[in-house]
């Protein structure tokens, strides 16, 4: 049988080494075969026009409990569905359903139900597996996280998490001695360690670092800050260079100036969007579930009763455009920070997360003021404007 092939032509198109003006990328059998100005001259294909437009890679997001009225806590293989179809309307081409502090059996439902949709991956975006976020956090940052559930790391309740084999990151407190065998644990299991949700300190986190910790969870948002004699968790994850750090850029759970600052001493290699996002996301204002407790969803914040802030309605395309009103940084370097950053930060840049020979064409076409016009999963579209 001929090879399916698809070139997208006449687009500005954005690779990690260089921002071509005008360049074509050419796709076969859902990979991309080649990235360049003329690369698919003379060869028969389907063709896409992109004139005007900017072609990047699809964005990837490792930290979301879910959008569009669906939650990963449900545990099914139509809420993960319902959020594949949904991210793949804001150019999300790849996503980690992210868990709750929750029961060990309802946890595991939500890995059984990513775990299906991976083997037999719905329409849209595909799941990549599961960012657990706690339940080994400091009941002192718990956030939103319901603080009844919250308990310290013991093989016997999070080697079932793992059986799978499709856990990304695990989100914990390392300050807390009974956790640190957690780290690597995970790590050998090819997952990040995150730190996130944490009152460690600086020289905690350090430790912790060196034995594996490569990961932060919404820097700034449920840890330990920053203070000019005690740097915290905050001091600790803006300077080590082992750390990724998530920054959630929707103008409420950090200001414009943070997120300038993360990135800027981050730098785009290791500073990372994510949503954080639940299941109001793309929905109206209103009242909505998360893992069983009622949050309200108001102008674009997503709170408890009490005012805590609980997640957020950002969509990944909306945190680039953030990103770039925020830091003034190039075209390149704001899509970096939501694609191939993340991908790196889970072990998945191998195939995912930048438009190189090789990888899978997921990839989004979007207006010159990031609007998204079109998103193509391994090489097919299943998402226009
Ligand atoms: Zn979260």
């Amino acid at each position: 049988m001929a090879a399916v092939r698809t070139a997208i032509k006449g687009g500005k198109v954005v690779t990690p080494t260089e921002v071509f003006e005008q360049a074509e990328v050419l796709i076969e059998d859902g990979k991309i075969a080649a990235v360049g100005p003329g690369v698919a001259a003379g060869v028969r294909c389907e063709v896409i026009d992109a004139s005007g437009l900017i072609v990047a890679p699809g964005y990837v997001d490792v930290h979301v409990h879910g959008s569009a009225g669906h939650d990963t806590m449900d545990g099914t293989r139509e809420a993960i569905a319902g959020m594949a179809k949904f991210f793949a309307t804001r150019g999300v081409t790849s996503f980690c359903p992210t868990t709750l502090t929750v029961r060990a059996e309802a946890i595991m439902a939500s890995v059984q139900a990513v775990y299906d949709c991976q083997q037999d991956p719905p329409e849209g975006a595909r799941p990549l597996g599961v960012h657990l976020e706690g339940p080994y956090i400091d009941k002192g940052k718990k956030g939103a996280q319901p603080e009844q559930h919250v308990r310290t790391a013991s093989v016997g309740d999070y080697k079932g998490f793992f059986s799978l084999g499709n856990i990304r990151a695990i989100t914990f407190a390392p300050e807390i001695e009974e956790n640190r065998e957690l780290i690597a644990f995970a790590r050998s299991r090819g997952a990040a360690a995150v730190v996130g949700h944490s009152s460690a300190s600086y020289e905690q986190v350090a430790e912790a670092v060196k034995l594996g910790v490569n990961h932060a969870t919404h820097t700034f948002n449920q840890m330990e800050g920053l203070h000019h004699r005690k740097p915290g968790t905050v001091g600790a994850v803006l300077l080590l260079d082992g750390i990724y750090a998530e920054f959630i850029a929707d103008g409420v759970h950090l200001h414009p100036a943070i997120v300038d600052m993360i990135v800027r001493l981050k730098g785009p290699d290791k500073a990372l969007a994510i949503t954080d996002a639940i299941s109001g996301a793309g929905m109206p204002d209103g009242v909505y579930d998360l893992g069983g407790q009622k949050v309200l969803v108001k102008e674009g914040a997503v709170r408890l009763e009490d005012g805590t802030l609980a997640g957020s309605c950002l969509t990944l395309d909306q945190a680039v455009r953030n990103i770039a009103k925020f830091t003034g940084r190039r075209l390149g370097e704001c899509i970096q920070m939501a694609t191939l950053t993340p991908a790196r930060s889970i072990g998945v840049a191998d195939h995912k997360g930048s438009l190189e020979r090789g990888k899978d064409a997921d990839i989004v076409i979007l207006t010159p003021d990031l609007q998204v016009k079109a998103t193509m999963v391994m090489g097919k579209v299943v998402y226009r404007a």
